[in-house]
């Protein structure tokens, strides 16, 4: 079965996070068995971006969600490591500047969205307002609760225009996680990135997997769907998203344009300034 179908989030399904296996590597034995793999969507992606690029018929979302140390940035690293950084941009949702929090919460999200021959990465997304501002009561119920169906129509307005969207959740479990929280402690390359929020963000776990098994279930669709990834291997984690994302792009039967000049004439000039030189 293609990654597309067997990560996908069935639109109308309802996700149960502990019955999917975090530590998932699929058939693959090792990071080093896979390495010949991993180059080669590398490679496909490089392609498939320039075409994306080129042909200006489509653009690219990818939305990125995970629990503190899930991996995004290694995503982000790994994704757009392998593309051409002209026609690609990172946006971070962090919390939201003055200006962001005086308008809708969809408005900062449009705003990053990608214009046509563009990739986008969201690092954390416009899912944030029904995450970490449901689990904290950061707006009432009545203001949350409605916003599953506004990210469904928000998005579904996008791809209507020509945007693609393909949403990950990085699924690590609750001990690997507290292993990466040493890791960072233990690394002072990686001393920068602890907060103290992350801690005590890990003591609302349950709390985080109730909304993001929500999101997951209301907002998984036809034109916008999850993706559930497992995590805890970070080499099989960037192959799955990798692999997805090459898999969609491929289906999207892109080509390059035609020329907008007369090769023909165009050829017989170089050959007229080639036998002059
Ligand atoms: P980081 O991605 O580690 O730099 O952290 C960004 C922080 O901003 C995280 O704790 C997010 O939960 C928080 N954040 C992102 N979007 C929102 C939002 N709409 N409302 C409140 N906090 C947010
Ligand atoms: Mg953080």
């Amino acid at each position: 079965m293609n990654y597309l179908e067997r990560f996908k989030v069935a639109p109308g399904s309802k996700v149960k996070l502990r019955k999917l296996d975090p530590a998932s590597k699929d058939a693959h034995k090792s990071h080093k068995a896979a390495a010949e793999e991993i180059a080669h969507y590398q490679n496909k992606l490089r392609e498939l971006q320039d075409l994306l690029y080129a042909e200006r018929g489509h653009s690219l979302l990818i939305c990125l969600q995970a629990m503190d140390t899930g991996g995004k940035d290694g995503v982000i690293n790994h994704v757009l490591g392998a593309m051409n950084p002209q026609g690609c941009r990172v946006a971070a949702f962090k919390q939201p500047s003055a200006e962001e929090a005086a308008h809708d919460f969809l408005w900062r999200a449009h705003k990053a969205a990608p214009a046509r021959g563009e990739v986008v990465i969201f690092n954390r997304s416009h899912y944030e307002d029904v995450l970490v501002v449901r689990v904290h009561n950061l707006v009432p119920k009545a203001v949350w609760s409605r916003r599953y169906d506004e990210i469904n129509d928000f998005e579904q307005n996008l791809t209507a225009n020509g945007t693609q969207i393909l949403k990950f959740f990085l699924h690590i479990s609750k001990e690997e996680q507290l292993k990466r929280f040493k890791e960072r402690l233990d690394d002072p390359s990686k001393h920068w990135k602890i907060s103290e929020a992350d801690y005590k963000e890990r003591g609302f776990w349950d709390d985080y997997v109730a909304g993001y098994e929500e999101a997951l279930s209301r907002c998984s669709t036809k034109h916008a769907p999850w993706f559930v990834i497992p995590a805890n291997h970070k080499w099989f984690r960037n192959l799955a998203i990798a692999r997805i994302v090459v898999e969609h792009l491929e289906s999207l039967k892109m080509q390059y344009p035609k020329p907008t000049v007369d090769l023909k004439c165009i050829r017989r000039e170089y050959h007229a300034a080639a036998k002059d030189k």
